[in-house]
């Protein structure tokens, strides 16, 4: 039987059977064989010569190339380049070149060229694999996440792309999110500023798109769950990270797959034409996720969807036909297109006297940032004195688990998963660092009395345990089939086992965890002399390791989320949910609330060295708070500190958190050096949200700035605050 190819729904693809996809993806690569996709012969078509012009110029030019075109190609603007059947089929993996949308060939118009992230660059045949965001967003460092994303845009221009999708700010309200890995963690402050980081790094050469746009956080449920919460709960927790990234010029948005309050996210009037483009002056366009992201025509156009990704199901024709017959007015068209073309030309002179070339994708001089990200990025969580280790006291170390020699760079099966040229493993990492005159044995663990064995003479037993991409991710199948969120919380059982069968043979045991996510600790804590916590570390995670196990780098990060004593400190969650409440409180916000006794603080990590804080003072200009505190290293090794500022709220009139992150600075100190450290905070955010008034309220009470190395309150130094008439 001849397959029909002509589908008109990714989903009619993934119900053939194996065979018959088999014929069906052989049939489509000879009609492209025949007819190969032909391409516009510049890099940016009709805009390529044009020189720096300002929004006005911008908004003028976009505005008559939009007068020229005919309502087919206007519409042809807003829908994907790929029939769903030439979507359906991949060769040679997922995003290996750029997904094209809007490109057109009679008017020379470039399309928007799509790679995905955000632990790198997604296309080509190798990109360097960063740490992923969860571990950036430990190292609480925008210069840093600046420079990640200054990389990450020179490998996407250089793989021919001009659109990095891989600004991913989803608020971790649970750990159990299969994409945890892909965000920066719990704190709508923390996402902000990493995610507007990332944003300024990658536009310096292409568009930066944030997603998913909003509420975003289950993986199973996602292609039916609505979210449904209160309008401060919006405002105050799952949008403000989205408004800084705006604020930060972010040229586009990915709308997510879920529901929020029973609407589609891209169909959202409320999202999208409401808050992003009138209230919050939004310049740039909305871009759906992929395949099932518009589930309609008319409401998706008419819900500010600007561009349908990544097959043309419900816009193209079946648009055109919608305006025609008058349920989509053109107005709305033109104002997408406008946004989608003003976003062509403002980026068709970004980095144009840079040279961007293939050899660039996963190059030396990538690879020392991921390094130096990675070392960056590890969190100690605990350490009896056992690191650093001593080089020259030291005989033998024994490496045990199946990820201290497995590349564990993150998810590989969803649109996160990066190609990098090799990965250093921490078995590899540690072996090259210790140098000759150490012993390095290597045990799997699989059999913990053989691990037992060999371990019982060394100097320390490193232990690597954690998750890989089998027990977290993104589940992507044919069909949308679900999974990807985690059931356990803990390490597998097995592992567990491991390491208390190791500290029944040798009592200097360092486990050292990977995974996207928190991992519950309590269970074998006890066991262990050192903890360290290393996500997945990227390409050059094992070196980074051994840097700080051997203390030839001074650890820095803090965890950028709560880490539970039991699932029972969490808020109620359901991954198989149709519908889900997400209230004010989770993470550290929910910790405080409850007075639970976690295992370790938002915002937590440890240093081989010390810092004292002293001399907390405030002080207020016109629209501004300056808290200062002095910080100085009472130990013996040079590090960086990560200074936190939370504020607290006295006789307010409404329910408050205990506390909110309001601000964080990292700052480097030698033995015996001491600074003072001044951290800014607009008074305006320092307001909640008043659904009565529909604004933001700043209130006349009393403030209490809470500043120091966690949100632990035996961690922060407090000096009381108080404003008058700062409403705005
Ligand atoms: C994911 C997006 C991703 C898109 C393209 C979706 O399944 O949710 O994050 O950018 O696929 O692969």
């Amino acid at each position: 039987m001849a397959i029909n190819t002509k589908i008109d729904h990714c989903n009619e693809y993934f119900s053939l059977s194996r065979s018959e996809k088999k014929e069906f993806d052989q049939s489509i690569l000879n009609e492209l064989k025949e007819n190969p996709i032909k391409h516009i012969t510049t890099e940016w078509g009709m805009f390529e010569n044009l020189g720096p012009m300002n929004e006005v110029e911008i908004d003028n030019l976009a505005g008559n190339v939009l007068s020229k075109m005919t309502l087919k190609e206007k519409v042809d603007q807003m829908s994907c380049d790929n029939e769903p059947r030439y979507a359906c089929i991949n060769p040679p993996r997922y995003n290996y070149s750029p997904y094209y949308a809007g490109e057109n060939l009679k008017l020379d118009i470039p399309a928007v060229k799509f790679t995905d992230g955000p632990t790198g660059i997604v296309m080509g045949y190798h990109s360097t694999a960063f740490p992923v965001s969860i571990a950036r967003g430990s190292s609480w460092d925008t210069e840093l996440e600046e420079r990640v994303g200054n990389v990450i845009g020179v490998e996407g221009r250089s793989g021919g792309a001009n659109f990095f999708a891989g600004v991913c700010i989803n608020l971790l309200r649970h750990p159990a999110w299969g994409r945890a890995q892909e965000t920066y963690g719990e704190d709508t402050c923390l996402l902000g500023k990493m995610g507007s980081a990332l944003t300024r790094g990658v536009q310096k050469h292409m568009m930066a798109c944030v997603k998913h746009y909003a509420g975003n956080s289950i993986e199973n449920a996602r292609f039916k769950v609505s979210v449904e919460m209160d309008e401060r709960t919006l405002r105050e927790i799952y949008l403000p990270h989205f408004k800084a990234c705006v604020d930060e010029g972010a040229a586009a948005m990915m709308s997510s797959y879920n529901r929020v309050r029973g609407v589609w996210c891209g169909h959202n009037d409320y999202l999208i034409n409401q808050i992003l483009n009138k209230e919050w002056g939004f310049k740039g366009f909305v871009m759906s996720d992929f395949i099932w992201g518009v589930r309609d025509t008319v409401d998706a156009a008419n819900g500010g969807q600007c561009i349908e990704m990544y097959a043309t199901q419900y816009f193209g024709d079946k648009l055109v036909q919608a305006v025609e017959d008058g349920k989509v007015s053109e107005i709305k068209i033109n104002e997408s297109v406008k946004r989608i073309l003003s976003e062509k030309i403002r980026f068709s002179f970004v980095g144009r006297n840079n040279s961007y070339s293939e050899d660039k994708m996963g190059c030396k001089e990538h690879a020392r940032l991921a390094r130096e990200v990675s070392e960056k990025s590890t969190v100690l969580l605990k350490n009896d004195n056992i690191l650093p280790l001593n080089k020259t006291n030291i005989k033998k170390i024994v490496v045990v688990g199946r990820l201290a020699v497995t590349p564990n760079t993150g998810d590989l099966k969803g649109s996160s998963a990066v190609f990098p040229p090799y990965v250093i493993t921490p078995l590899s990492g540690i072996k090259a660092v210790v140098g000759s005159d150490v012993e390095v044995c290597y045990v799997d663990g699989k059999i913990p009395h053989q691990a037992q064995v060999i371990s019982k003479d060394a100097d320390a037993v490193i232990v690597i345990v954690g998750l890989t991409s089998l027990d977290e991710g993104e589940f992507i199948t044919n069909g949308g089939n679900i999974g990807g969120d985690r059931r356990n919380l803990g390490l597998h059982p097995d592992d567990e086992d491991l390491i208390e069968a190791i500290s029944k043979a040798n009592k200097n045991v360092i486990v050292c965890l990977q995974g996207g996510s928190t991992i519950i600790i309590e269970p074998w804590k006890n066991y262990a002399k050192a903890i360290l916590m290393q996500w997945y570390p990227g390409m050059e995670g094992g070196a980074a390791l051994a840097n700080i196990l051997l203390g030839d780098v001074n650890p820095s990060a803090k965890m950028p989320v709560t880490v539970p004593a039991s699932a029972t400190q969490l808020p109620y969650y359901d991954i198989e949910a149709t519908s889900i409440v997400y209230d004010y409180y989770h993470g550290y916000f929910l910790a405080d609330k409850e007075k639970y006794p976690v295992t370790y603080h938002f915002g937590f990590g440890m240093s081989y060295t010390t810092y004292n804080y002293s001399n907390v003072k405030t002080s207020e200009s016109e629209d501004t708070i300056f808290v200062c505190v002095d910080v100085a290293n009472a130990g013996m090794m040079a590090g960086d500190e990560v200074v936190q500022l939370y504020i607290g709220y006295k006789n307010s009139k409404v329910e408050r958190h205990v506390k909110d992150l309001k601000g964080f600075t990292k700052i480097h100190l030698k033995p015996g050096e001491c600074k003072t450290v001044s951290i800014t905070l607009a008074i305006k955010d320092l307001a909640y949200y008043s659904e009565e008034l529909s604004s933001w309220i700043v209130e006349d009470v009393n403030y209490i700035a809470m500043i120091g190395s966690s949100s632990d309150n035996m961690d922060l130094l407090t000096a009381e605050f108080s404003l008058v008439n700062k409403n705005v």
